[in-house]
């Protein structure tokens, strides 16, 4: 098996990465600490076992240290999730991602060296609220603690306007990076471009601008 990449952990998030990497026709190695898990997954997976990666023998035996990318997608237990990053480093795996259950927990794991930690549930709690509050917006996309990118629709309030009258970047401070419109999608607008009710606007911004905007297009 190409040994590119391994996921710990088959709860709902880690099975469905196996699961998207496998219908990527990528080999996974799944690892699970539950024999039930495991089994879930004796098909689906190109190889599939029992481990306790908390264990530093059992990574060796694994042959971990030899993927290029290993996910950590533990649940709630944060001190299985924090030991076993931290083996996995020590072991010289180049790119490991771990999932978050808390800030606290995300803020361990880049101490110990990290690559990528990712905070699914609040990301989407995210995403959602933004959905809620506006009903314009599509989607919305977190860069940082303070910039965010936002897909929403132009609706009424911009149609037939183009963004050199709309003056959004001075009246604002958010800048239109693209303009989907159908199928097309326009990068880098010219701002004499007609802005169209249906069109979906792509834009970036601090996240009190981006507030501010939303709340116009609602
Ligand atoms: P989710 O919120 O993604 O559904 P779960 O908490 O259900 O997460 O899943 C986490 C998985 O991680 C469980 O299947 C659990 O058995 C597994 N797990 C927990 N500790 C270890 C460990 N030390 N080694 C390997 N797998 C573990």
């Amino acid at each position: 098996m190409n040994k590119e990449f391994a996921v710990i952990g088959l709860g709902r998030f880690g099975g469905s990465i196996v699961k998207e990497l496998r219908e990527m026709e990528t080999d996974v190695l799944a690892i699970d600490i539950d024999e039930e898990r495991v089994n879930e997954f004796a098909d689906i997976a190109t190889q599939s076992v029992i481990g306790n990666t908390t264990d530093e023998t059992v990574l060796k035996n694994l042959g971990l240290r030899n993927f290029d990318n290993v996910i950590v997608a533990i649940g709630d237990n944060i001190q299985s999730s924090i030991l076993t990053t931290l083996l996995l480093k020590d072991l010289g795996v180049k790119k490991v991602t771990v999932k978050a259950q808390s800030d606290y927990h995300a803020r361990v794991l880049d101490k110990i060296g990290a690559d990528v930690v990712v905070h699914p549930e609040r990301d989407m709690g995210r995403r959602i609220a933004h959905r809620l509050v506006s009903s314009s917006v599509l989607d919305y996309l977190e860069l940082s603690d303070e910039h965010s990118i936002v897909e929403i629709y132009a609706t009424e309030k911009l149609a037939e306007q183009t963004l050199l009258d709309l003056d959004i970047r001075a009246e604002y401070g958010v800048s239109v990076i693209a303009i989907k419109r159908g199928s097309d999608i326009i990068v880098s607008p010219d701002p004499t471009v007609n802005i169209k009710e249906t069109d979906v606007l792509i834009v970036i911004g601090t996240d009190d601008d981006l507030n501010k905007f939303e709340k116009l297009l609602n």
